[in-house]
């Protein structure tokens, strides 16, 4: 009895311990080396020649996981139509650009999986295109919203909930995303700290967007929001999830599935990845 109350008190300071001995070389080596802004390596291997090359683009959901819907359209759908969209016009608009889709089709893709593929193609940015919704049948909200992987408390996490649920459908999901679902506050922090030199990219580029949508398209916008969605979680570059409107809600079902609707779309999120490519490019 006496033994095991000790091990009781003992876990938290083991458990403090061992995050520490892990975070600690991270912090070392960010403060011997100044690292580039987007990319986290050292400097001297990519300044002054750094060059933005690849952008990932994920069409949320596919196949077996259809995502929200509204009336009539399904979020699978409306986001493959703009992110083969939005492929073709950062190629035709900025032809340097290797551009990498998770899925062109409407196959389903776990979402470590879109991680790796954004990984193995070396990319900049990851943009993930997604639809909202509301609990109702018929949303009374409507517009866009920005997503980073980020600082978050449990009660603000709706749109990450409904983002994350995908993974239900997926076997073994919890070996998979380090105990995702158990509400592992160890699992939290250690991701946090692995996220945080992208934090300030994301944000960043998730204001150009938004801003883009705002100004240039007059969407109603409910801003840029730090959750724990999954697929942001991992990926190892500056990653932003578009919400780009409620499929639930009748206008902005409309919109997202009208040829004009997603042609704003697409060319707001593309000036958005020319400033901040320029930007990067002419860093000091
Ligand atoms: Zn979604």
């Amino acid at each position: 009895m006496v033994k095991n109350n000790f091990l009781l008190v003992q876990i938290p300071f083991i458990l403090l311990f061992y995050i520490l001995i892990w975070i600690q070389p991270a912090y070392a080596q960010q403060t011997k080396k100044k690292h580039h802004p987007a990319t986290g390596k050292p400097d001297t291997l990519t300044a002054p020649t750094f060059r933005f090359h690849t952008v990932i683009i994920d069409a949320g959901h596919g196949g077996k996981d259809p995502g929200a819907h509204g009336s009539y359209a399904k979020e699978k759908n409306v986001a493959l139509a703009i992110a083969k969209k939005l492929r073709d016009a950062l190629k035709d608009q900025i032809p340097s650009l290797h551009i990498v889709m998770t899925r062109s089709t409407d196959n389903f893709v776990e979402l470590h999986r879109r991680d790796e593929i954004a990984a193995e193609n070396k990319g900049d940015l990851f943009i993930s295109i997604h639809c909202n919704s509301s609990p109702q049948k018929v949303s009374p909200d409507h517009g866009v919203l920005l997503l980073v992987y980020g600082y978050h408390r449990k009660e603000e996490q709706l749109e990450a909930i409904r983002e994350n649920s995908s993974v239900y459908l997926e076997k073994d999901y919890q070996k998979k995303y380090s105990g995702y679902g158990a509400n592992d506050a160890l699992n939290t922090i250690i991701l946090s700290a692995f996220q945080q030199k992208f934090r300030k990219q994301c944000i960043h580029f998730a204001d150009l967007v938004n801003r883009e949508f705002k100004n240039s398209d007059g969407r109603n916008s409910l801003g840029v929001r730090e959750q724990g969605v999954l697929v942001l979680q991992q990926s190892a570059m500056p990653a932003v999830l578009v919400e780009t409107g409620y499929i639930n809600n009748p206008k902005d079902e409309a919109y997202l599935t009208s040829p004009d609707g997603q042609e704003e779309i697409v060319q707001s999120i593309t000036r958005a990845v020319k400033k901040y490519k320029k930007e990067l490019e002419t860093q000091p």
